[in-house]
Order: structure tokens, then sequence, then C-alpha cells
């Protein structure tokens, strides 16, 4: 049986560094890479200046990468040697603002999970780079954070298994990839399957929704994965990649999940994890509204649902 976790404090610990949103892009560029700055203005400013304690993470110790990374692709990224062909897949001119960005951002995601660890739960206002691949970054993802900061997690004592749980709308196949012969990381991914990327390598949970799908039919399919995935794998912590690109205003996302479906999913998550007694760590994810004030409301919906749990 498990030992409940320590009451919950008044305070969120949550991890955020200004690099984040530092990157300088083309204007054509679709990625919105303000979001992280006006989410921390939004939740400081707004939801709840008083009860977010702030972790800024330290720069990525480059070696660490090879957790779950080739040499070879984390020594080209470092020292601009990618081809062309392979930048284009990753998603970002390279640059070295891209580099230090990255390593900041891979650390926070491992911060955040040691952070759950510790205190039962703790938000990441960035990570969720679920695209990234052994020896490839792809889809805006250079290195998988979330499967690093799991097998981070995993070398603490006690810490035997740990579940990703992937609510982003697009299917996890670099963490799916990277899980297959990790039996102690338990890859489950809720995702729109008419979508990026084309070919999808199976997580240990694959729970895909056709196009259109709405609040009723998604919410009921994440209550499930959930079910599942905690009733068979009893995992010691979870990594919980809360993407907003489910929403029916994204650009990229072809479901319907309303405002009050978003905030429904993040309460539902948080409130299973808690009821069973597991640490929770949470990463923002996608989200690619042009709007700023729809994206960081929606992404500030993850923090609102933790700041109102029991
Ligand atoms: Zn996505």
């Amino acid at each position: 049986m498990r030992e409940p976790l320590p009451r919950l404090s008044p305070m969120l610990h949550c991890v955020y560094h200004p690099i984040y949103s530092q990157l300088v892009l083309p204007p054509s560029h679709g990625f919105p890479i303000t979001k992280y700055r006006h989410l921390y203005d939004h939740l400081t400013t707004t939801v709840a200046p008083g009860r977010l304690l702030w972790h800024r993470p330290d720069s990525l110790d480059p070696r660490r990468l090879s957790l779950c990374h080739s040499d070879d692709y984390a020594n080209a990224f470092l020292t601009n040697r990618l081809s062309d062909k392979a930048i284009r897949r990753m998603g970002f001119p390279w640059s070295e603002t891209l580099v230090a960005r990255t390593l900041a951002s891979v650390s926070g995601t491992c911060l955040t999970a040691e952070l759950a660890l510790e205190h039962g739960l703790a938000l990441h206002l960035s990570g969720g780079y679920h695209h990234a691949h052994f020896d490839f970054g792809s889809g805006y993802c250079v290195f998988n954070d979330l499967v690093l900061a799991a097998e981070q997690a995993l070398t603490h004592p006690g810490i035997d298994r740990v579940l990703i749980f992937d609510l982003d709308v697009h299917h996890g196949d670099g963490t799916a990839a990277l899980c297959a012969s990790r039996p102690e990381i338990i890859s489950c991914s809720v995702h729109c399957e008419s979508n990026f990327p084309s070919r999808k390598p199976p997580s240990d949970l694959d729970f895909p929704v056709e196009k259109g799908v709405g609040d009723s039919a998604y919410l009921q399919t994440v209550d499930q994965a959930l079910t599942l995935a905690l009733r068979l794998h009893s995992p010691d912590l979870v990594i919980f990649d809360a993407g907003v690109d489910v929403h029916k205003d994204d650009r990229l996302g072809h479901l319907q999940v309303s405002d009050e479906g978003l905030r429904q999913r993040e309460q539902l998550v948080l409130s299973k994890c808690r009821d069973s007694a597991i640490p929770l760590a949470c990463v923002i994810g996608g989200g690619y509204d042009r709007d700023p004030d729809s994206l960081t409301r929606r992404h500030a919906q993850l923090f609102r649902a933790a700041l109102t749990l029991g």
C-alpha cells in the first residue's frame, strides 16, 4: 500500500527560465516562442501571484544526453554540425541561443521531476519534446526531456517505474521509440490519429482518437487511459505532457476540445494522481494558437487546476 503524499503545500512549485522565450525566430516561423514569457507573466500577475514558488534550472550537463541520445547526434547539434535536412526536420534554425535554451529547458523538466518527487507536485513552463528520437530531432523537439527526466528519476532509490502520460494532440513518437526497450518507463499517448507524425511507433499504451472528437468522448478516453496505465503499471512517478493543441481553435490540432473540456482534463489528471498518491511532474507541451492571450489562458488551466487541488 502506497504511503499518502504529504499534504500539498499552499505554494505551487513551478520551473521557469527567461531564456525559453529568448530565441529569435524568423517572422514566418510558426512556433509561438513568446508563449513561455506570456504564461509566466500571466501566472505571476493574474492567476496566483502569492502562491507560486519559482525554481530556475541550470543548464543541462551535455554528458547527461547520452542517457537517451546518440553521442553523434548530441555533439552535432551542440556544435552546429547537423545537416540542413536534420535541421529542417528539427524545425528550428540553429543558433547558440537555441543550444542554451534547449539545455535549460531539458534541465527544467528534470528539475520538475525532482521537485515532484520531493513535494508531490511540480509544474514546468516548458517541456514536452516528445518527437525527439535517439539520433534525430523532429517537430520542434531537439532532445527528449520526458525520457531524460524519467531516466534521472529512476536513479532514486524506490523509484522503479515512471509513467509518461502524453496528452499533447500529436503522438509521442520519439518517446515511444526511446521507451520501447525500457520496461521501467511506460509511455502512454492519447492523440489525434490523423495528425503528425505520420509514422507512429507503438507506445506501451496508445489511445488514438479521431479528428473532430469533442469534450465528452475525449475526456472519457483520457480517463480510461490514465486509469488503465495506473492500474497496469503502478508508477512511482507520473510525467504529464499537458499539450493544449487538443483545443478546438488550435492551428495544428484537429480536435474539438473546448476551454471547459481542457479545464476538466487537467482536473482529472491532477486529481487522479493525487488520489493515487503518485508524485506528478507536469510540462506544458504543445499549443500553437497565434493569439497569445488565448494560448496563455489555455496553458494556465493546468496551473489553475493545480492551485485548486485539495
Ligand atoms: Zn503537439
